[in-house]
């Protein structure tokens, strides 16, 4: 647009886009291809920009300066995991760097989305934290922390998915990830929290890092508090084959592994034709000799009217269809994002069982004759408002 003024990345001055900040001679352009077009607020963590690529995408920018050398080294070195995770539920990091004029800052993605900030009750907020610690116990696991979660770095998409952004130039430890996480429970909370996560909280703000649980042992936590006994799909599910006396019985795992980026689109949620979408995901743990192993998922559900059953449902993973198709795959679904189960048995082999709730992020199937094999699925969570 003429007349619009961008934001020097070398001297912070005001200048029209060009090769040459007017102020400092420099290019105003951050890594030679990053536009800062406004400034959206500074806090301990360093400062805010938006601003946009050379192809129009817009970005976030978080610029800060580092004490010494020692320093400038540790936060490029978790800049660099940062780069190089591969967790979905988060903003995806474009570009990190020392700048110009020796500060460091890290680019990522905008998230289109509203940040997640409004206090809500205790059961919109349970799944909000849930989703958070799903999302930091994968990152932690591959080395990467946020170092600076507050109010701003959780967005909800328009699909309602949850998204991480906003990561701290410096980087920061996982103990203090979890500490920061219980702060933003606190101001999410905006009626009395159920003992076990008032207690939970204390334990992520202890200060004593060291006392702090691990972001899978809080998800635990968390899911634990949220579950009710009657829905629990551990309940459903038959007793484990008892060979060798050394199978593990099977338990309900809290999901592995964060979920692979997609999208999640209901047209409409209260009448059955809402169960139109494909939800993305990717295999978390498999038991036996299943037909895929790893890989990204697709579960592909359809509102459907046949006898009794209201939709159908399409698994693949890594290219493998693993439920669903021809005459097999319908279901009863109900809720939003849907639950089924297809867990008679009365057909034949080739005919998979299912357990499907989207709304924890989980599907399990598994073959008919149980023992054989299982896949349990990591899905990307669409986490409703209240
Ligand atoms: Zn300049």
């Amino acid at each position: 647009m003429a007349g619009e003024l961008s934001i020097c990345a070398a001297c912070g001055a005001s200048t029209p886009p060009g090769p040459e900040c007017l102020a400092c001679g420099g290019s105003p352009r951050l890594f030679g291809r990053f536009t800062l077009s406004q400034r959206l607020g500074t806090d301990s963590h360093g400062i805010v920009f938006g601003g946009r690529d050379d192809d129009g995408v817009a970005v976030r920018v978080r610029v800060a300066e580092p004490a010494d050398d020692a320093q400038r080294a540790a936060w490029a070195a978790a800049a660099e995991a940062w780069q190089a995770q591969a967790a979905a539920g988060i903003a995806p990091p474009l570009a990190a760097g020392a700048t110009a004029d020796g500060r460091f800052a890290r680019v990522e993605e905008a998230v289109d989305g509203q940040p997640v900030r409004r206090s809500v009750g205790v059961t919109p907020m349970l799944a909000v934290l849930e989703r958070l610690l799903d999302i930091l116990s994968t990152l932690h696991e591959q080395g990467v922390t946020h170092g600076g979660i507050g109010p701003d770095s959780l967005c909800r998409r328009a699909d309602g998915v949850l998204i991480l952004t906003d990561f701290a130039p410096a980087g920061g430890t996982a103990p203090d990830d979890l500490r920061a996480v219980a702060r933003l429970a606190r101001v999410l909370a905006r009626d009395a929290l159920p003992p076990s996560i008032t207690a939970l909280l204390a334990r992520m703000e202890s200060p004593d890092p060291a006392a702090r649980p691990t972001a899978p042992q809080a998800r635990e936590a968390v899911h634990h508090a949220r579950s009710r006994p009657a829905t629990s799909p551990a309940l459903h599910l038959p007793p484990p084959p008892a060979a060798g006396g050394g199978l593990r019985r099977i338990v309900l795992l809290a999901l592995l592994v964060a979920v692979a980026a997609g999208y999640f689109i209901w047209q409409r949620r209260a009448h059955p034709d809402a169960w139109v979408g494909t939800l993305a995901g990717r295999v978390a743990r498999t038991e036996g000799n299943p037909p895929v192993r790893a890989g990204e998922c697709t579960v592909y559900i359809d509102a459907v009217r046949q006898d009794r059953k209201n939709c159908r449902i399409e698994i693949a993973c890594g290219g493998t269809r693993i439920y669903g198709g021809g005459e097999y795959g319908l279901n009863r679904c109900a809720g939003y994002p849907p639950r089924a189960e297809d867990v008679e048995g009365s057909a034949q082999d080739g005919d998979p069982r299912l357990e499907l709730y989207a709304d924890r992020g989980l599907a399990r199937v598994w073959d008919q004759r149980y023992e054989k094999w299982i896949v349990e699925i990591a899905l990307d969570v669409p986490v409703e408002e209240e």
